[in-house]
């Protein structure tokens, strides 16, 4: 992993830890284009909709928040 974790710009803690935020229900809708994928088209249109889930539109957002005063930051 190439995530290396810094101090803390504010306080220089070194107590800081990397949170990630998924934004987007892109699993339900996948799963759910999934199956209709495999309706209309079979085991191809599921591993299409599949496929479809995985570019979909989740979003990560990872930042880091300081376990010693509470900054976050990127
Ligand atoms: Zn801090």
């Amino acid at each position: 992993m190439s995530n290396v974790i810094v101090g803390c710009p504010k306080c220089g803690s070194q107590n800081v830890r990397v949170v990630s935020d998924v934004t987007g229900s892109t699993k339900g809708f996948g799963a759910g284009k999934g199956c209709l994928g495999y309706i209309c088209f079979g085991p191809i249109g599921l591993l299409c909709g599949l496929l479809g889930m995985g570019e979909g539109r989740t979003k990560t957002t990872t930042y880091r928040v300081c376990g010693n005063c509470g900054a976050r930051f990127k």
